[in-house]
């Protein structure tokens, strides 16, 4: 494990989160239900109301973090000082859910997008500390515009989770064909 482990899953959240919205693909959070879902595969838990209101207020959050994929430490700062501010953050270690130590910024009864956003700022805020924003990465597919968050240990990492790197090998392979044919 390269991080503690809050760390990690926090990215892995905030890089899922961010990919529900894409610039050309249909919206991956479109109601309720599928924000149930998306809470459930995270393991999220804590206070989920199931409103719309709660469902804008985590779309609202989502350009907030993609730019983080694609801004310069300084920004990153800022954006991460920024969303720990406005939720009144206060670094607090819990026990919950069968889960070790770990730690907890905001009460479990904060709305969800506002845990969110400082889970995402907690873990940022250690890539930060320990200079390793570089994991943070946009997919190299061409058609692809999905964040990723490279937690391998050589750094190898090109493709997000939606099928690209297999996309890629495929248009690859064609590629190679069709100059042999030539
Ligand atoms: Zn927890
Ligand atoms: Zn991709």
């Amino acid at each position: 494990m390269l991080f503690a482990h809050d760390t990690e899953c926090g990215l892995v959240a905030a890089a899922g989160l961010v990919n529900t919205a894409g610039l050309d693909r249909e919206e991956g959070l479109p109601d309720v239900a599928a924000l149930d879902e998306f809470v459930a595969v995270h393991g999220w838990t804590g206070r989920h109301e199931h409103t719309d209101a709660e469902l804008r207020q985590v779309h609202a959050l989502r350009p907030r973090l993609r730019r983080i994929w694609y801004a310069d430490t300084h920004e990153v700062v800022a954006i991460v000082n920024g969303l720990l501010r406005e939720s009144h953050a206060l670094p607090q270690l819990i026990q919950h859910d069968d889960e070790p130590y770990h730690l907890h910024a905001v009460p479990r009864d904060a709305p969800l997008a506002t845990r969110m956003a400082v889970e995402a700022a907690m873990a940022l805020a250690d890539l930060v500390r320990m200079d390793e924003l570089s994991r943070l990465r946009i997919c190299d597919h061409p058609d692809c515009d999905n964040v990723l968050v490279d937690l391998s240990k050589n750094r190898c990492r090109r493709f997000c989770d939606a099928g690209c790197g297999n996309r890629a090998a495929v248009s690859a392979y064609r590629a190679r064909k069709a100059a042999s044919h030539s």
